[in-house]
């Protein structure tokens, strides 16, 4: 057992420019869909470069929104990973579709491309790809694919604020979007925060509207139009929709947030390159890759274990040590009734291997250099206890 204190595996930069935002909208007196959530969304899109942005109540609704607006119906199938958080295969289920399953890459933790046109079938409507853990998946290659089939391409970038990738030889922030929609998070897990919140962006204006109007049960007059209106105006609702919305507390604490993104995304990276280097020391761990045309946020940071490591007792190792992990990234067809979720697209031997086999290490903005020296040396300490047996002797 340690006497430091421990080392979280995350923490949300919070601050009293947050505590001032959420109290000054109160004041206000308009505290959901307002000028807020408005002056948000715009201050987004102008961050991401996208055209369009729309805020909602977090990224599972995002992602709904999104496979409705782009025609996902019941009997309908999505092609996306299982190796996700169950959020992304849940908004397909939402919809009454089917999510097909393909694996990831040999190499890192995204949506293996050369797996998708295998899964395609007739009632194939929509691809979501996902940026796990803040890394760019390889739109380059997602993307003619897709086209080619004429199928619309849906970015799950719930954990990818901040993150880019070098596209038509420019490095452009996710979300512009690539693909048709990218769906964002603000969960405190995430890079920045709004306690709960997400954001769909897309450069269709036809799509943004439909967003608008399925967040607040298809009503055909939005509250901040009819506030401004000289005249009484009655709404109507021309189909099913929802309450996805995002209040203007959260989208106040949401602008503060993306202040601070140029203070912490750097920090962020500053701190990976420090693990890459370390781990690089140890030669047991292998650290992610970050191919050379993506930067990764580094949502989470996230390390192979040797071979047959038991990766339970390593981070129990790491826990009394005073370290906080998560284990690799859950697998969806291995939950609930399993086969009930979703269809096999592929083998997904990678994605499974990827859950057992990876641990993920403390990694936040306010994390000190020497805490990162801290967990190196209690991996170095786990490392050892955990070898077998007959390689000690
Ligand atoms: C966190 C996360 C979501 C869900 O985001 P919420 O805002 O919590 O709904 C979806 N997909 C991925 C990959 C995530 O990591």
């Amino acid at each position: 057992m340690t006497t430091l204190p421990s080392i979280p595996i995350a923490m949300p930069l919070l601050g009293e420019a947050e505590v001032d935002a959420a109290a000054r909208v109160i004041r206000s007196g308009w505290v959901t869909q307002g000028p807020e959530v408005e002056a948000f969304e715009a201050e987004f899109a102008e961050y991401v470069g996208a055209a369009h942005a729309c805020a909602v109540s977090n990224c599972t609704t995002a992602l709904h929104l999104a496979l409705l607006a782009v025609g996902v119906s019941p009997g309908d199938e999505v092609i996306t990973v299982s190796h996700t958080f169950i959020a992304t295969a849940n908004a397909v289920r939402y919809c009454g579709a089917v999510p097909v399953f393909v694996d990831i890459e040999a190499d890192g933790f995204n949506i293996d491309p050369e797996l998708i046109a295998a899964a395609m079938t007739p009632r194939t409507r929509a691809i979501v790809c996902v940026h796990q853990l803040g890394m760019p998946c390889d739109l380059g290659t997602i993307l003619p694919i897709a086209r080619h089939h004429g199928i619309p391409v849906v970015e799950d970038a719930a954990c990818a604020t901040g993150s880019e990738i070098l596209f038509d030889d420019r490095w452009q922030r996710i979300g512009r979007p690539h693909g048709d929609i990218a769906c964002f998070s603000f969960h405190p897990r995430k890079v920045v925060t709004t306690g709960d919140g997400g954001m769909l962006t897309t450069s269709d204006p036809k799509l943004d509207a439909s967003f608008r109007l399925l967040r607040q049960h298809a009503m055909s007059v939005s509250d901040t139009v009819r506030h401004a209106a000289g005249r009484v105006i009655f709404e109507s609702y021309s189909c099913l929709g929802y309450n996805y919305r995002l209040t203007d507390m959260q989208a106040a604490i949401g602008r503060q947030q993306l202040r601070r993104l140029g203070e912490i995304i750097p920090r962020r990276r500053e701190l990976a390159s420090i693990y890459a280097e370390k781990l690089g020391e140890l030669d047991d761990l292998v650290p992610p890759r970050e191919p050379v045309w993506a930067r990764s946020n580094w949502q989470s940071y996230c390390v192979r274990l040797p071979d047959g490591m038991p990766q339970l007792q390593f981070m129990q190792h790491l826990m009394d040590l005073g370290i906080s992990t998560r284990r690799g990234v859950m697998n969806v067809h291995l939950e609930g009734a399993g086969t009930e979720v979703g269809r096999l697209g592929s083998t997904l031997a990678r994605s499974e291997a990827a859950q057992v086999g990876c641990v993920m290490l403390p990694l936040f903005a306010q994390m000190k250099d020497d805490e990162v020296v801290r967990v190196v040396d209690a991996l170095t300490v786990a490392l050892e206890r955990c070898r077998p047996v007959s390689e000690t002797a």
